[in-house]
C-alpha cells in the first residue's frame, strides 16, 4: 500500500512537472512555471494600473514619444519572431503599454503581458533610441521568457511548501501578492527586493539583443550601454537598476559573445526592410 502511495505521488509530481515545464523562446531553456498565465496577466495588469495611479507620467513629449516609439518597434519584432515560428497564440492576451514616468531612479521594467515602464532617471544612460532599445529589449526579454512566473514558482515551492497553488491563490492572497512584489523587484518600497538570477539576466540580455536587432537597432550598442552603466559604480547607494543588474565583466563578455548572432538578425531584417520599402 505504501509503495502504491509513493508511486502515485511520484506519478503526480512527474505529471505536474511535465505540465508546468515550458521552453524559453530563442534560448530553448526548459523552465518550470506553476502559475497559470491568466493569473499572472490579471495580477500584472492590476499592479500596473496601480503603479501608474501612484506615479507621475513624464510631461516631456519628445522623451515620452521616444519610449513609445522604441517600445512599439520591439513589440512588432517580438510579434514577428513568434509568428514566424507559429507561436503567436503565446502573445494572445498581451496588452502592450509603454510609459515614461518622472522619477530620478535609474530604472526600467516590464511586467507580464508587455506592461513596460521606463524611469526618466535612466535616460542619461540610454541617450538615444538604440540605447533605449537595449534597456527595453532586455526588460521585454524578461517578460517574454516568463522569468517572473519562474521566480514565483520557485518561491511558491520554497515558501508555501505543501500548500496547493489553488489554495495559495484563493486563501493566501497576501502571500501571493508579496511573492509578486518580490518577483518583480517592486518590493523595495516594502523593504524587500530580489534580483533575477544570473541565468535569467543572461537570458534577458540574449532575447533583448535579438529583439532590438530585429526592430532595426544595432545590437553592438548594448556593450556600450552596459560599459557606461559599469562606470556608474562608486557613487553613494547603487540605483535600483544597477543593484539588480550588475554590469560586470561577465555580463559584458556574455553580451559580446552573443553580438555576432544578433548582428545576423540585424542584417537579415535590415535587408528585408529595405526590400519591402523599394
Ligand atoms: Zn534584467
Amino acid at each position: 500500500m505504501k509503495i502504491f502511495t509513493r508511486y502515485t505521488i511520484s506519478v503526480f509530481i512527474i505529471i505536474l512537472l511535465l505540465i508546468s515545464c515550458t521552453t524559453v523562446p530563442i534560448t530553448g531553456r526548459q523552465q518550470l512555471n506553476f502559475m497559470p498565465d491568466s493569473s499572472m496577466l490579471a495580477m500584472s495588469f492590476h499592479q500596473y494600473d496601480n503603479f501608474l495611479k501612484s506615479n507621475k507620467l513624464s510631461t516631456d513629449k519628445r522623451k515620452t514619444e521616444a519610449v513609445k516609439r522604441v517600445g512599439g518597434r520591439i513589440q512588432k519584432a517580438v510579434g514577428r519572431y513568434f509568428s514566424e515560428r507559429r507561436l503567436s497564440h503565446k502573445l494572445d492576451n498581451y496588452s502592450w503599454e509603454f510609459n515614461l514616468i518622472e522619477n530620478k531612479d535609474v530604472n526600467a521594467w516590464c511586467m507580464p503581458g508587455g506592461k513596460v515602464v521606463v524611469y526618466t532617471g535612466i535616460l542619461p544612460y540610454t541617450q538615444d533610441d538604440a540605447g533605449l532599445a537595449v534597456v527595453m529589449g532586455h526588460e521585454i526579454g524578461h517578460a517574454v521568457a516568463k522569468h517572473g512566473n519562474e521566480r514565483m514558482s520557485q518561491m511558491l515551492a520554497l515558501q508555501l511548501g505543501g500548500v496547493a497553488l489553488s489554495t495559495a491563490l484563493s486563501e493566501k492572497p497576501q502571500e501571493t501578492r508579496k511573492l509578486w512584489m518580490t518577483a518583480f523587484g517592486l518590493g523595495a518600497q516594502f523593504g524587500f527586493t530580489l534580483p533575477y538570477s544570473r541565468i535569467q539576466e543572461n537570458e534577458a540580455d540574449h532575447l533583448g539583443l535579438i529583439f532590438m536587432a530585429m526592430a532595426g537597432y544595432n545590437p553592438q550598442r548594448a556593450v556600450f550601454f552596459w560599459e557606461k552603466m559599469s562606470q556608474k559604480k562608486g557613487g553613494k547607494a547603487p540605483p535600483e537598476f544597477m543593484s539588480t543588474h550588475p554590469s560586470d565583466k561577465r555580463r559584458i563578455a556574455n553580451i559580446k559573445a552573443l553580438t555576432p548572432t544578433a548582428m545576423r538578425y540585424y542584417k537579415k531584417y535590415k535587408n528585408m526592410r529595405s526590400t519591402a520599402s523599394q
